[in-house]
């Protein structure tokens, strides 16, 4: 007894550069996705991300302990969207889009709207690895390609 659902024939369209506010919530919060490879925002990374604040940071405005992300544009260290969205007003204010987390060390950018795969894009990695030295204390595994 199979039963057919022909009531709906509606194809999903997307819009090329029409992003909803709530594809973004939807594709940063609904679990893993698959991160990107290429970003055409690289231009405004920081010139030192050598040196970079700790994983403990507070956030500048609210002062929320923890879970924070770092500005990969001018380190400023920032609440996430689900505390007082601080990263987010940030980038609305200052278009610095790039940001890593602390809490799980993965770069979002905000004009992409995607998590951007840090070890594969070669600008990233070096602030993932500072990043990581600081949290974990020891250099990230290798990963094999
Ligand atoms: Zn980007
Ligand atoms: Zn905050
Ligand atoms: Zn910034």
């Amino acid at each position: 007894m199979a039963k057919e659902s022909s009531s709906s024939t509606s194809v999903p369209v997307m819009a090329e550069g029409e992003e909803e506010e709530e594809l973004m919530l939807h594709g940063s919060d609904s679990g893993w996705v698959e991160a990107r490879t290429h970003c055409d925002h690289l231009a405004s990374l920081n010139s030192d991300l050598l040196h970079i604040p700790t994983p403990h940071t507070p956030c500048n405005r609210c002062q929320h302990p923890d879970e924070n992300w770092l500005c990969l544009c001018c380190k400023d260290v920032l609440c996430s969207r689900f505390v007082n969205k601080h990263m987010l007003e940030h980038f609305r204010h200052n278009n610095h889009c790039l940001a890593l987390s602390f809490s799980d060390l993965s770069v979002w950018c905000f004009s992409c709207d995607a998590y951007l795969d840090a070890q594969a894009i070669l600008p990233l990695r070096p602030v993932y690895e500072t990043a990581y030295i600081l949290k974990f204390g020891e250099a990230p595994p290798v990963r094999t390609l």
